[in-house]
Parts: C-alpha cells; structure tokens; sequence
C-alpha cells in the first residue's frame, strides 16, 4: 500500500496540468497513466490541434508549460469564417477591433501534453505510474483507495478522475454521465496547400459533411472532414493519390492543389456530462466532468479552466491545514464548472444537430441564423470575446 495526497487517474493534458498545478504544494500526487513512460515524455502527433483562447495561454504561462513549447508550433489565429451549404455568405469573427492580440492560438496537442509532462517531471511531489490502469476504486469517509492494473494499491485523501470522456474511474465510483455516441467520426490531417489561408479558420457545414480548416505554417492548414464513422474508415486507408483526389473534391478547392503533410487520424464523436462532478473523497476533471462536441474547439479550454479552479480550492485548504477533498470546496468547484461548462456544451449541441440535419428547414434556418449573426454585431462580438478570453 502507498499513501498519497492525491491520487489522479489520467495523465492526458487535464490530468497532467492539475499535477503541474499543485506543484506550489508538498502535497504527494500520484498519477496513473495507461501509457508507457516514453509515450509520456515524447508523444506523438495524433492529429488535434488545440484552439487555445487568452486564459488558457495564461494558465499554461503560470505552469511553465507555454515556454517549453516551441514558438514554431503556435500557430496565431486571426479569424474564423463560417460557412453553410454552397452560400458564398460567411459569418466572420475576427479579433476584437483595434485589438493587437489575435483570437486565439493553435497549438498541436502533443506539444501540451508533452510541455505538461516535463513541468511535472521536474517537480519532486508528483510520482507517475505509467503503463497501468485503474481497476477498483473505493471512496471511505476517511479516505479512498484504488487497486491498479498490477495489483498495486494506492490511498489518499481524494481521487480525481482525468481518464477521458469515457471515464473508468467515473464508472468505478457509480457517477452516472449522459454519453452521447453521435455516429460519425472526425477525420484529420496536415496538408500543404497552393492557396493562402490568412490565418483565419474556416468552417464549413456543408450538406452531409463538415470542413474545418486550421491555419498553420504558411501554406500549411489542418484540414478535419466530419463524416458518418463508416466513411471516415474508409478515408483512412485509403492510398495518398485517391484521399487527396477525394479531398480536393470535398473542399472544392478552396485551399487549391493540396499535398499531405502528415499522418491521418481518425475520432470517432462522443459527447459526454457528468451527472455530477465530485462525490466525497472524489472529483472529476476534463473531459471525464465535461467532454464536448469538437467542433467549437473548447473542451480543453473548459478542461483547463475547472482544474485551475479546483487546484486554487486545494491549494487553499492545504495552506490553512484544513481537509483538501472538504465537501464544501468540492461542491464550489462543481458549481463554477456547471456555470461555466452548461452554455457552451448545451449550445454546441444545438449548434451541431442544427447544422448536421439536411432538411429544407433545417438549412433555411441556418442560412437566416448566419446572416442574423453577421447582422447583429453583438453576438459576433460577444463570441468573439468569448473565443479570445
Ligand atoms: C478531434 C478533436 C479536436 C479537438 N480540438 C480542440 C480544440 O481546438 N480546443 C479545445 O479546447 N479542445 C479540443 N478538443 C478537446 C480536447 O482534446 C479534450 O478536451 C482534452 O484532450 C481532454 O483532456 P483530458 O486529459 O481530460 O482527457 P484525454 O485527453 O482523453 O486524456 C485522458 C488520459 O487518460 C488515460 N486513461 C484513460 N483511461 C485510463 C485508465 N483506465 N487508466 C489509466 N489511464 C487512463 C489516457 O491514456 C489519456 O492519457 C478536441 C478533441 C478532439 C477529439
């Protein structure tokens, strides 16, 4: 038996910036990963690039993390334009006027996690467990307990799950979660490109598939193709010549004569609520509270802000010597993740059923909800400042 603090089961970007969090403290973590220490320390591209708003860089900022990443790999965002259907009509957003700072930064998701891992790697109070996973769970008055993969067992004052919207600990701990399997997938990849993309995303509903370009490097774009799971299987082996032919068609050559420039990835879309986000002794974190809808980019954004808030709680309570896992700040963390999480995931979902159903009124509706955007520039300004906080 090994005696923790606290005990963190996930140590994907959420899991691993709520250990980096509690570095200010002696308080002992433990993190359990399923994946090899190596992948940890060097993970590879897996295709995602993060939409990373203000507060969020200045989160990652006061970690340590936002420095070990290189300045190549952040890629500033201008804009974003969305687009319906064959419409040349697009609602734009764009940087706060008069305002130097762009709407947000894309940064690919192994450089957070990788950043995040050697923060906690540094410090002294936060021992891994990689290659194993959680397989009973047990929340005492007093304490909680967890037996690993291995047979080992840890105990601490409180358990925090970050092991993805399909959370297993969350399963173990008899936490009930609304889980929405939409029955499509996300297909993405890097492409090099003839056309310019001025920084600014594109998103386009187009009728039976979704487009997102990401601008990158000059010339280059994170190009992801929403589409029924079956045909994003098919996408994904097919041979480079036939996928860019394919591609090219779907875009209709909006970025011009494309090129792959990296590997292809696959996701298959889930939507994920807690029904609750702590129960005494444990807490749930990332997309394990909270796993939203892509396709507005803010799962880790909203991930990234409830650790942060859940760690100052902690961070507090350690410093007045009082109970770190005490009922009262548990329910103040779930109480500010719910006000902040609600409205954008519950928003998103209307967003997508909307702009994903192919009947005429469906696709009237949108075409007038686009145009009823761009033409009152409070909402476009309102998510503007939402997108850039
Ligand atoms: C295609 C795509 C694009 C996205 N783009 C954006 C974006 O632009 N902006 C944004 O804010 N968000 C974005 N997101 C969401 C973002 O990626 C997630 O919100 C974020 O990864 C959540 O981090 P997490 O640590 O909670 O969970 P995860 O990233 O899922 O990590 C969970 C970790 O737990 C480990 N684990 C799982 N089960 C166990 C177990 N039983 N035992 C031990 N370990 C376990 C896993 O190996 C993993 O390391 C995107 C998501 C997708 C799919």
């Amino acid at each position: 038996m090994t005696n923790f603090d606290i005990v963190v089961v996930g140590a994907g970007p959420i899991g691993l910036a709520f250990a980096a969090s509690l570095a200010a403290s002696d308080l002992k973590v433990a993190l359990i990963e399923r994946r090899s220490m190596a992948d940890l320390a060097q993970p590879a591209f897996d295709g995602r690039e993060i939409a990373l708003t203000h507060a969020s860089v200045k989160i990652l900022q006061e970690l340590g993390a936002w420095d070990a990443i290189p300045c190549s790999e952040k890629s500033p965002l201008r804009g974003a334009r969305v687009l319906n259907g064959s419409s040349p009509f697009a609602l734009s957003f764009d940087a706060p006027h008069g305002s130097a700072k762009p709407l947000g930064i894309l940064v690919p998701n192994h450089w957070i996690r990788r950043a995040l891992f050697s923060i906690v790697r540094e410090r002294e109070h936060a021992r891994v467990f990689s290659g194993c996973k959680v397989v009973a769970a047990q929340v005492n008055p007093g304490n909680a307990k967890v037996t690993l993969s291995d047979g080992r067992q840890l105990t601490a004052g409180l358990l925090v799950a970050a092991d993805s919207r399909l959370s297993v600990l969350r399963d173990l701990l008899g936490i009930a979660a609304d889980i929405n399997r939409l029955g499509c997938s996300m297909l993405i990849c890097r492409v090099r490109h003839e056309l310019p993309h001025h920084r600014i995303a594109t998103e386009w509903f187009d009728h039976k598939q979704t487009i997102a370009m990401l601008p990158l490097a000059e010339g280059v774009s994170s190009l992801l193709v929403t589409l029924p799971a079956n045909e994003v299987s098919r996408l994904v082996v097919m041979n480079d010549a036939d996928f860019l032919a394919e591609m090219s068609q779907r875009c209709h050559g909006r970025l011009g004569t494309m090129s792959l420039a990296s590997s292809r990835h696959a996701y298959s879309l889930v939507t994920t609520w807690a029904d609750r986000f702590w129960m005494p002794r444990a807490a749930l974190i990332g997309d394990a509270a909270v796993g939203m809808h892509p396709v507005t980019a803010h799962g880790f954004n909203i991930g990234l802000g409830g650790q942060h808030r859940l760690a100052e709680g902690i961070l507090t309570a350690w410093g007045k010597g009082t109970d770190i896992a005490d009922p009262s700040l548990l329910r103040h963390y779930e109480t500010r993740l719910r006000l902040s999480a609600a409205p954008l995931y519950h928003a998103t979902n209307v967003l997508v059923k909307l702009y994903t159903d192919e009947r005429p009124l469906a696709r009237a509706a949108r075409h007038v909800g686009l145009r009823l955007g761009q033409h009152l520039p409070f909402v476009r300004r309102g998510i503007s400042a939402a997108l850039g906080r």
